[in-house]
């Protein structure tokens, strides 16, 4: 999975296709992201410590990676995301389309 959290992205299909929006939650297990503003269901909740008012709620409901790209923080565009390895063991996530680094996803290898 090289979608992470904050990442910005484009829904490709279903009710919420062209929404451009914030990764929520990423869940590896089931290949699932939350997206901000995306398949929002209304929940109906009773009065509790937490929810003194009660009521309706708006939550976001996970939708499959796979119909989700991710938008180039650099370039803009939608985008496949690489990965690129630094001379010190260090792993990027790149655009496919700019070549630029999206985000450090490993550390630099500790020489011995
Ligand atoms: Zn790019």
């Amino acid at each position: 999975m090289r979608i992470k959290k904050n990442d910005q992205v484009l829904v490709l299909s279903g009710r919420y296709r062209g929404k451009q929006s914030r990764v929520l939650k990423v869940d590896a297990a089931s290949n699932t992201v939350k997206v901000e503003g995306v398949n929002i269901v209304k929940k109906h909740v009773r009065r509790s410590r937490r929810n003194p008012q009660g009521g309706m709620l708006t939550i976001e409901m996970p939708i499959p990676v796979s119909n989700v790209q991710l938008v180039c923080p650099v370039c803009g565009k939608r985008t496949r995301i690489g990965v690129r390895f630094a001379g010190d063991g260090s792993k990027f996530r790149v655009c496919k389309k700019c070549n630029a680094d999206i985000s450090q996803v490993s550390p630099a290898r500790e020489k011995r």
